[in-house]
């Protein structure tokens, strides 16, 4: 139990994400203030997000985050992937039924956790 919690906050750890998409940025050991975005387009877009909401000018049906409700999303996100995961594993290593119950138990209890966006 102890090795799993470990496993995961190491994985947490190495997470960050393109602020605008979402997607998972390479590791960077490069020094310096680390990038916020994986690809030009994506700098771009935000760049003209935060013009449109500078403007007042959203589409109606827009949906904004904060980075902080954002980094939180996409921290549940990930504790979703682990789960999943985890679950994988166990099946691969044969695991006991009782032990894939309660993985699976505790996948369905984080996916519930995702259903608050915010
Ligand atoms: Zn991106």
């Amino acid at each position: 139990m102890e090795l799993v919690t470990e496993a995961v906050a190491g994985r947490r750890e190495e997470a960050r994400h393109c602020a605008w998409c979402g997607r998972r940025l390479p590791d960077s050991s490069r020094i310096g203030r680390p990038r916020r975005y994986c690809a030009q387009p994506c700098r771009q877009r935000a760049y003209e997000r935060r013009a449109a909401v500078q403007r007042g000018g959203l589409p109606e049906d827009a949906v904004v985050l904060s980075s902080a409700e954002l980094a939180d999303l996409q921290d549940r996100l990930f504790q979703l992937r682990c789960a999943a995961e985890d679950i994988a594993t166990a099946a691969a290593d044969g695991a006991a039924r009782t032990e894939l119950h309660r993985l699976a138990d505790e996948l369905v209890h984080t996916a519930r956790g995702l259903e608050r966006l915010r």
